[in-house]
């Protein structure tokens, strides 16, 4: 990936990095408010979201974006622009839905 790519992919994730992390502390607030302690589920996929986007960042600064972490191939184009925190190829990650 060309490094001009690479930077476009990275605007990307800070957006969505920046969307996750409000959304975050807006649930939080939330469960303040209510003053509930089992409302920790919903906060899950978006903390799991984050993470993966904060590593996707990683790859991005270590040229290893874009690449599946399952078999090492290059992941198509309109998936990461369709979904730029993505780290496993198609193939990869239908087996791993069906398994
Ligand atoms: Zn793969």
């Amino acid at each position: 990936m060309n490094p001009n790519d690479l930077s476009h992919f990275k605007t990307l994730l800070l957006a969505e990095k920046e969307s996750v992390t409000k959304c975050l502390q807006h649930q939080k607030a939330e469960i303040d408010d209510t003053n509930s302690e089992v409302l920790e589920p919903l906060t899950d996929s978006e903390e799991k979201l984050l993470e993966k986007i904060e590593l996707a960042l990683l790859k991005i600064e270590n040229a290893s974006y874009g690449v599946c972490v399952n078999c090492s191939r290059e992941i198509s184009r309109d998936r990461l622009e369709a979904k730029p925190s993505v780290s496993l190829c198609l193939s990869c990650q239908s087996e791993h839905e069906s398994s």
